[in-house]
């Protein structure tokens, strides 16, 4: 799949700014983005109930949208999952899954051989009604994927299910999706549901992809301020490189090799990567006094203030208890990231 200059406007709202991002077949991308930046829109442009004001939409080597030409949905062999999973509840689960296959031709064994990819073996004679949220959302995935379509496409799939049930239906989905050899995006504003779920992940804000990236790359390497923000916690520091290492109020960091040629730029700090260390421990780049201080239970989150009066979190192993106005040494871990300050969310591309 390939999309390139694709915009989108509804009226004066630019939905889809500018996209251009492809997609090799057989992965899955998660498509993360905070609410109204244009996640929905471009996977109705993919599917083929929007057309792009420009650019073109290739779906398995076939331009299917683009100046001049408009491919039905219907033919564009794209299998879609919506949020509500949008099943017909007058019809049985094999009912609901044979829908969208040709008639004759085994239709029936393709129903059975779907339902047993999708774990839904035995329940073909079911309505959906007698089916749990995550039998349900497994019926219109097995729905999407019986007529084999090049692509699947899933809108916040995860969204109506219950916490506790979230977490092991989208390992199961993503079982589902790597058995059946689809290449998918799903549309996701969970950051934590991208990162675990997704081959890549494509950040979206403002109606443009801000970095694609396999998922370590973008939590490590994040290409913008902007990214590094929507993307999990972040600390940062403003400062200077200096001989590989950055000059800031924690002290000297080792930092990854960049190219930052503004003279002002800020370090980005995880703070997972701030570790606690005794006072003068050889391995601390500064010191700084315990602010207060949460317990998580897997872990705590340890608040800092930098003599400079700058403040840092930190989240640390939940063994050692850290009391406020204690003074505790800071070290780093891994080489840091550092970014000329003033970078647009939309100049940084992988
Ligand atoms: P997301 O799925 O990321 O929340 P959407 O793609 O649904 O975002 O919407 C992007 C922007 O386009 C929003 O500002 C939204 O209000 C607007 N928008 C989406 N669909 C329509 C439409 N049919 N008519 C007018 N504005 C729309
Ligand atoms: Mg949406």
């Amino acid at each position: 799949m390939n999309i390139s200059g694709v915009e989108k406007s509804y009226g004066p709202v630019h939905a889809v700014r500018h996209l251009d991002f492809e997609l090799e077949a057989g992965k899955v991308l998660a498509l993360l983005g905070p609410s109204g930046c244009g996640k929905t829109t471009t996977l109705r442009l993919i599917a083929g109930f929007e057309h792009p004001d420009a650019g073109t939409v290739e779906i398995g080597g076939r331009t299917v949208a683009g100046p001049g030409v408009n491919v039905a949905p219907e033919k564009r062999r794209v299998g879609m999952v919506f949020q509500d999973y949008a099943l017909f509840p007058h019809l049985t689960v094999a009912k609901n899954v044979a829908y969208g296959l040709p008639r004759g031709k085994n239709r029936e064994g393709t129903v059975e051989d779907v339902l047993e990819l999708t774990h839904l073996k035995g329940l073909g004679d079911r309505m959906p009604h007698e089916l749990s949220g995550g039998q349900q959302q497994r019926v219109a995935l097995a729905r999407a994927l019986a007529p084999e379509p090049e692509i699947v496409l899933l809108d916040e799939p995860f969204s109506n299910l219950d916490a506790a049930l979230r977490a092991r239906v989208r390992t199961e989905m993503r079982e589902i999706l790597t058995d059946a050899g689809a290449t998918a995006i799903f549309v996701t504003h969970d950051q934590e549901e991208a990162l675990s779920l997704a081959d890549e992940v494509a950040v979206m804000l403002d109606g443009v992809i801000s970095q694609k990236a396999p998922p370590e790359t973008l939590y490590n390497r994040p290409a913008s301020r902007a990214v590094a923000e929507f993307v999990g916690d972040a600390n940062f520091l403003p400062g200077r490189m200096q001989d590989g290492r950055f000059l800031c109020d924690l002290g000297a960091i080792p930092a990854a090799e960049v190219e930052v040629d503004s003279p002002e730029a800020e370090v980005m700090l995880r703070p997972e990567a701030l570790v606690l260390l005794p006072l003068g421990h050889k391995l601390a780049a500064g010191e700084a006094e315990v602010v207060r201080r949460q317990f998580y239970g897997h872990d705590q989150l340890v608040e800092l203030r930098l003599d400079s009066g700058r403040t840092l979190r930190s989240r640390v192993w939940a063994g050692s208890t850290y009391k406020p106005g204690e003074r505790v040494a800071v070290g780093v871990h891994g080489p840091a990231v550092v970014f000329p300050v003033g970078t647009s969310r939309d100049a940084a591309k992988t």
